[in-house]
């Protein structure tokens, strides 16, 4: 799906020069590097803050409970993402309010958002999933009439636009992830929130380091997550290319999207006034288990993202919410008929060209 190695063989002497400085330093956690790629995220997001953590799901939690989410409270999320972002909102014991997705984007369908709001709605978390930004105009709008608080998963998002903005920087908190396969990748796991509001960056920096700010003296109870050195200076030489590689997956995506048009499969649609950036490259089509299979058979990787919806997961129906098949029918079909196929920064077109045929091949066998 993705070719890392690749990567790294074009960055291998910068990379391996910062690794080794980190090395020499003998400075490993939250150091000097940490702070000045939070200040270059902050610049290329349009922030004024930004924390390093340990995860993406860190980030999810922490901003969650730096915005004052608390037990009790509800938070509208799609039905349809990675797991984390509703586990982030179970984590912090609120109750996760699902929604279904737009059948064409698989975004956050914001026509139902009126529909599912009580007295305890408290915050929402719209997720700009594979790399293409939610409807942040309708998000904003409701958010502000009702008070809310919005937390962007912008984990498969950075350096996406929604209107001339970066993905991220448009709600009160955004949330980066560091994941290896992650658009910005570090070579374990990191993650990051972005905010204007100063009061959450300061609970924020308590809450990733045990609750303190001075040492040993906890304010509140906090945890342990903080971003290495490591990652961090692997992750400031990697920003320096996150624009171009962003574009390249973007021609891929072109080169993908104007072949596979012409067959009997759904391609991804690019909304009007954003960016995409492609995090995954999604189709969608009947049979995509087959076709799946005689993809494999043929040496080419493909994916689910992802098979399960959020109300079928056991974590949400094991406190008595029940999720039932049939509940938010978009999502479940999305479950069943998407499927990811392999881009990356350094995909050639002659490797997209063969991806195509394979799939056309296999099409024309199983009609
Ligand atoms: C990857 C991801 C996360 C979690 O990030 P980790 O760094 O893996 O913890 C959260 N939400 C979405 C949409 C993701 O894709």
């Amino acid at each position: 799906m993705v070719d890392l190695q690749s990567q790294y063989e074009q960055i291998r002497e910068e990379i391996n020069l910062v690794i080794n400085e980190v090395v020499e330093s003998g400075h490993f956690v939250l150091g000097p590097n940490v702070i000045a790629f939070e200040s270059e995220i902050a610049a290329y997001l349009g922030v004024e803050h930004a924390v390093g953590v340990a995860s993406g799901t860190d980030a999810l939690v922490i901003a969650l409970r730096a915005a004052g989410i608390q037990p009790g409270d509800e938070v509208i999320l799609p039905a349809f993402t990675f797991f984390a972002t509703m586990g982030a909102v179970l984590m912090v014991g609120a109750e996760p309010v699902l929604v279904d997705i737009d059948p064409s984007s698989y975004l956050i369908d914001t026509t139902q958002l009126d529909g599912v709001l009580t007295r305890k709605t408290k915050a929402i978390i719209p997720v700009h999933l594979f790399g293409q930004p939610a409807n942040m105009d309708n998000i904003l709008a409701f958010a502000d009439e009702h008070n809310l608080i919005i937390i962007e998963d912008n984990a498969q998002g950075i350096g996406a636009e929604y209107k001339g903005s970066k993905t991220g920087s448009i709600g009160h908190v955004g949330c980066l992830s560091f994941f290896p396969s992650k658009n910005l990748g570090a070579y374990g796991d990191g993650g990051m929130l972005v905010t204007n509001d100063e009061e959450i960056a300061q609970i924020a920096r308590k809450l990733r380091t045990h609750g303190w700010s001075n040492k040993y003296q906890p304010e509140m109870l906090g945890y342990n997550s903080r971003l290495d050195e490591i990652q961090a200076a692997v992750l400031r030489v990697k920003l320096k290319y996150l624009d171009g590689w962003n574009d390249q997956r973007r021609k891929i995506a072109q080169q993908y999207s104007s072949f596979l048009s012409g067959l009997d499969i759904g391609v991804p649609l690019e909304l009007t006034n954003r960016s995409h950036i492609y995090h995954l490259y999604v189709i969608r089509l009947q049979r995509r288990d087959l076709v799946m299979q005689a993809l494999r058979e043929a040496g080419i990787a493909s994916g689910i993202y992802y098979p399960l919806p959020l109300h079928l997961t056991q974590p949400y129906d094991s406190v008595g919410r029940s999720g039932k098949v049939g509940q938010f029918p978009v999502s479940e079909a999305a479950s069943n008929e998407l499927l990811a196929l392999p881009i990356y920064p350094g995909m050639t077109p002659a490797q997209v060209k063969e991806v195509c045929n394979q799939v056309q091949k296999i099409l024309a066998k199983l009609t």
